[in-house]
Order: C-alpha cells, then structure tokens, then sequence
C-alpha cells in the first residue's frame, strides 16, 4: 500500500509509522509532512523512504533540504507544500494533522479519490456535508481512525441503517472526571495535560479534559454514520477498554474493547477489510477486573451540551463551535483563560456568530473557511474582553 501521512511527527504520525515500520512489506511511504519538527521530519523521511517531506513552516525549507541533501527525498513547505504532499497519489492517506489546520491538505487527499485514515476529526466538525460530499464525489474511501468511531465502524460492518437504534461512544472523562466545580476554577494546564488512559498530542488532551472531545466526536460521528441526532449518545467509561456500543432495535449491543493503544485503531483503518498485527497489550478481563459507566455530567462540563447545541443548529455552528474551541485551548495553553472560560469562550462565539449572522449553510471548503476565519477573530475578540 503507498501511504502518506500529513502530521508524521505527531502522536497519531507517529504511531502510525510505528506500525509501517513493523510491516516493510506491506507499505511504500509517499509522503510525509509536519508543521515545525524539523529534525524529526527528516529524520522519519529517510527512515522509511519517503519521496517528498514537506514542513509546514516554510522558514524551516532550507533546514529540510539541509538534513535531505543526498538523499533523493524531495522536500517542500508551505500551505501549497502540504496540499502537494496530501494530492500525491497513494493508496491512502493517514489525515493526522491537529485543527482546522488540517482541511484544506484533508480535503486534497479526499480528492484524489483513495482511502482516508482520519485521525484529524476537527475536519468533519467544521466542513461535516462539504467534506462528505467530496468523498462521495471522488470515490474516496472514509475510514475513522478515531478510536470511538473506529469501533463504531466495527460493530456496524454490513447493518441495515433502519435496524440501528442508538450509537453510544465511551469518554474517560479525562483527569477531572472526579473534580469540583471549584477544582476546575483552578485546573491548570500541566493538570489538564496528564490524561489517565491515553497519551495524545496537547490540543486532543485538553479537550477531553472539558469534554469538548466527546462532543467533537458526537458531530463526527453524525457526520460519519447513518444516524439522526438523537440516536447519537457518549456514557463516561474510566478505563477507555470498551471504545463504543452501537445498539440494534432487536435488544443486541454490539461494542468494541482494547486496551487504549491508538495503533489498534490505526491497524483497523490501514489494513481494512483484513486485520493485521499491532503489537499492543492484550486485553485481560480478568485482571481488569471490572469495568465501569456513569452519565457525564454536562454541569461540570459543559462543552459537551454546547457541542450539541452547535450539532443541533447544524449549518456552519460546529465550525464556529471548533474555531473558538482551538482558541481557547491556544488560551488555556497559554495562562491565558481559566479552564472553564474554554467552554465559556465557546458557548459566547456561537452565541455571537448566530447575531453577526456568521452561521449560514456552506456550499465548498472556501465558505468553511471563511467562517472559521470569522468565528477565530470573534473568539478573540471575546477574549481579550475577558
Ligand atoms: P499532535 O499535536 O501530536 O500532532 C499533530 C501533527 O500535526 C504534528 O505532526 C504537527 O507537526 C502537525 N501540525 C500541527 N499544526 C499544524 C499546522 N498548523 N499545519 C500543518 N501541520 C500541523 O496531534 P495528535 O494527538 O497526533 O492528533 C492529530 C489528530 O488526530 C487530531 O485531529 C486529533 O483530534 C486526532 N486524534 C488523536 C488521537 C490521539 O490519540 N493522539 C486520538 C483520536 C484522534
Ligand atoms: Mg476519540
């Protein structure tokens, strides 16, 4: 299989090429990006053959073709840079770039028609029809590589989409499932930042810490399956081992388990309709002991009710909903805005978008664009009120 993967030196990049370097025979790597790792970038580029690198961050261009002299490796930088490495043909391409950041390179992957891996979910929240209608048109093979709707997309190979009653994702709940509203006040972002079950790159960790995660997910999955709003639910499970349930209008509940290793999920969308080895914990019920559920609480975190919200209104509000989310992550991250002021931030920029008439249908990815660019100047407008 001839695999690029935009976001190779992320954790989703990372694990992925983890695995291609564990199966030589089975991938030809085609291309490989990053926004700033240099170093790193080059140095994956030449381990595992790649024909082009390409570095978002084009002040680092002459740095990438320093490391690549003498390689035969072709390296490139830019926004241009990174549509090139997501239009060079392959067999798929793993979308594993963080944010909104990763549309427009998404979006040229769905073009050339091939199988996508999708790590990068903020893509079907902000462009959700836009991006699905692409991949229509274009043949593009969808497949999620979050582990949620990884799972979801296990338990519900071959239904009838009328014979499905409820699809239920699984959230941690991240490490402030158990914290006080007054707690929160004061998260700060080296707390938000230790995830108990899953070590992920910093914007994914801070949103399962507000719950904003599971509330993106909602919408992707929406997006992703053939379901209505209200058979789409999350159930907060501490130990991340069962990743989703799809329930059946006969009584059946059909749920996917694993030890939290997202190269379980990656493995899934690379080697699909086979399976082939990752080498990760076995799943030991016995030893584990017990698995537990609980509701979330969308009092403490809110986010999640907002995201709703935003599913709920549909046009252009998860757009608005994801801009403002990674600015107030960016905030957080910064010291900038108190933990729950994320969510607040949020809630705020739909609020205004919705008056500033921001929130229309969209029709192609300039649109989705354009109001992401809108909603990020009114969040950080709201913000700097703060
Ligand atoms: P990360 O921060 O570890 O890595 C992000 C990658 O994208 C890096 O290679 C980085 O260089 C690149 N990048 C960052 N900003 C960029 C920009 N502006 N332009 C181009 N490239 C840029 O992130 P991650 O945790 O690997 O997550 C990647 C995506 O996968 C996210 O959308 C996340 O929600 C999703 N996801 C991650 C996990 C996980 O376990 N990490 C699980 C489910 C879904
Ligand atoms: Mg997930």
């Amino acid at each position: 299989m001839r695999l690029s993967v935009l976001g190779a030196t992320g954790s989703i990049g990372k694990s992925t090429l983890d695995l291609v370097g564990r199966h030589p025979d089975r991938f030809e790597i085609v291309a490989l990006t990053a926004q700033t790792q240099t170093a790193e970038l080059a140095d994956a580029a030449v381990r595992h053959r790649a024909k082009l690198a390409v570095i978002g961050d084009e002040g680092e261009l002459a740095a990438l073709r320093s490391a690549l002299s003498g390689t035969g490796i072709r390296a490139a930088a830019g926004a241009d840079g990174l549509v090139e490495a997501a239009s060079e043909p392959a067999d798929c391409v793993m979308a594993a770039i963080v944010g909104a950041a990763g549309l427009r390179p998404t979006f040229a992957a769905a073009r050339q028609g091939c199988r996508i891996a999708l790590a990068n979910k903020e893509c079907l929240v902000s462009a959700g029809n836009v991006f699905t209608s692409l991949v229509a048109e274009s043949g593009a093979e969808l497949l999620p590589v979050d582990s949620e709707h990884s799972a979801a997309f296990q338990a519900l190979a071959g239904a009838d989409p009328k014979a499905i009653e409820k699809i239920v994702l699984t959230a941690s709940g991240g490490p402030f499932r158990t914290w006080s509203h007054e707690q929160l006040r004061d998260a700060t972002p080296a707390q938000a930042l230790k995830h108990p079950n899953w070590s992920m790159g910093a914007k994914i960790t801070i949103d399962s810490a507000t719950m904003m995660n599971k509330g993106l997910e909602l919408i992707e999955a929406y997006h992703l399956f053939p379901v209505e709003v209200d058979a789409l639910d999350c159930v907060v499970h501490p130990q991340s081992i069962v990743h989703c349930l799809v329930s059946y209008r006969d009584g059946s509940v059909i749920a996917q388990l694993a030890p939290p290793d997202m190269r379980t999920p990656i493995a899934v969308a690379l080697a699909w309709p086979g399976r082939m080895e990752a080498p990760t914990e076995k799943l030991d019920l016995a030893r584990l002991g017990s698995l537990t559920f609980e509701a979330p609480d969308e009092d403490r975190f809110p986010a999640l009710r907002v995201a709703k919200g935003a599913l709920k209104r549909g046009a252009t509000a998860p757009a608005v909903l994801n801009a403002a989310n990674e600015v107030g992550v960016e905030a957080f991250l910064a010291g900038k805005l108190a933990f729950p002021g994320i969510a607040t931030l949020v809630e705020a920029s739909i609020e205004g978008a919705e008056k500033r008439g921001i929130i229309e249908p969209a029709a192609c990815l300039d649109d989705i664009l354009a109001v992401d660019a809108a909603a990020r100047r009114l969040a950080r407008e709201y913000l700097a009120a703060y």
